[in-house]
């Protein structure tokens, strides 16, 4: 467990990140001469910022396409940001030496929605398990076996089904196999996107108690990345709400569930079934995400809020903190506006 005061072991600094081609020399003079468009440019993140302590496990929600598994993989280092820093243990990540750099990446494992997709079909289990730690001298050659057993019974998996291949096992057995290829790289922290999401529900439960059973065995970190509020209440300490490539809301879990503060929060919350919040339902949520080749301007949620106002139309809210370590984005926490709408909550 961990509390505020425990330092940050990953840190997202205003991170922002664009994808788009580039035009090559003969575009760039036929834009600069009127002649063809600038190309289209995904806004997919917008000065966010994150801190994970160690021990400690954040989930990132948001619709699909908000942004989040971007984010997790700019954290976990598998795209660079466009802006921005991603500082591991106090130390900006792009400044590291190349020893360092290596073992932060090691020691950053990430785990992904498609456990089929993330295995080699051509090799067994014991060679996917192995491959990185004998590539990296975590593991002598002849210690494999021992090795591979060991962690994949950390994932609870069978070591005595080794050397067979992956399409030989359920969706379940496979996403096991990638836990363990993660775990044995004796990781610090992992970035878990969707990572059950693909899975039917009874054993979506089984895998999130195994994530938990590792958190306290192995002393890991987590960002549970998902588009589901309610699986991330089952594992996360504290919650990050993402909308069209900004955090709009971000508290511990609890707070989140009790008190959500951001209309947007207030709406995800109201997709999930729950006996608790029958006196108090909010407004599901209308529309679809907007494009994030053309966000909208101010606010990016006021085309769908139910209580968007003239400002919230060109002025982008500030994250400010409501409660003890709850921070939420929306122009109705200022004072003045909050008394021009007295009716909202
Ligand atoms: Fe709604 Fe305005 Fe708050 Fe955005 S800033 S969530 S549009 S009230």
């Amino acid at each position: 467990m961990t509390d505020d005061t425990t330092p940050p072991l990953i840190e997202a600094r205003h991170v922002s990140r664009r994808f788009g081609a580039k035009p090559d020399l003969a575009a760039k003079i036929a834009i600069k001469l009127g002649l063809a468009k600038p190309p289209s440019t995904v806004h997919a993140l917008d000065d966010v910022s994150l801190s994970i302590r160690k021990g400690e496990v954040v989930g990132l929600v948001g619709e699909s396409g908000c942004g989040k598994s971007t984010l997790g993989r700019v954290i976990a280092g598998i795209l660079d940001p466009s802006e921005g820093q991603i500082v591991w243990k106090g130390r900006d990540r792009s400044a590291l030496g190349a020893s360092e750099r290596r073992a932060s990446a090691l020691a950053t494992q990430m785990i992904f929605q498609n456990p089929m997709a993330a295995l080699n079909p051509r090799m067994t289990i014991e060679d996917i398990v192995s491959e990185a730690p004998l590539t990296h001298g975590l593991v002598p050659k002849g210690e494999r076996r021992e090795y591979v057993d060991r962690y994949l019974q950390f994932a609870g998996f069978d070591p005595a089904l080794k050397n067979r291949y992956p399409h030989q096992f359920s969706g379940g057995q496979r996403q096991r196999v990638n836990i363990a290829r993660a775990l044995a790289v004796q990781p610090d922290f992992l970035v878990c996107d969707e990572s059950v999401a693909a899975l039917d529900v009874s054993i979506q439960a089984q895998v999130i108690n195994l994530f938990m059973e590792l958190r306290e065995r192995l002393d890991l970190t987590y960002l549970f990345v998902s588009h589901d509020l309610g699986v991330v209440e089952h594992i996360s300490d504290r919650v990050a709400i993402m909308y069209l490539g900004r955090i709009v809301e971000e508290a511990p879990v609890e707070e989140v569930f009790q008190r959500p503060n951001h209309p947007y929060t207030q709406a995800l919350l109201s997709e999930i079934p729950r006996i608790e919040l029958t006196k108090r339902q909010f407004k599901a949520i209308q529309g679809e995400l907007p494009s994030p080749l053309n966000p909208p301007k101010g606010c990016h949620f006021h085309p769908r809020c139910p209580f968007a106002m003239e400002r919230c139309r060109t002025e982008a809210p500030m994250k400010v903190e409501v409660a003890p370590s709850h921070w939420s984005a929306c122009h109705l926490n200022t004072p003045s506006e909050t008394e021009a709408h007295p009716a909202k909550r």
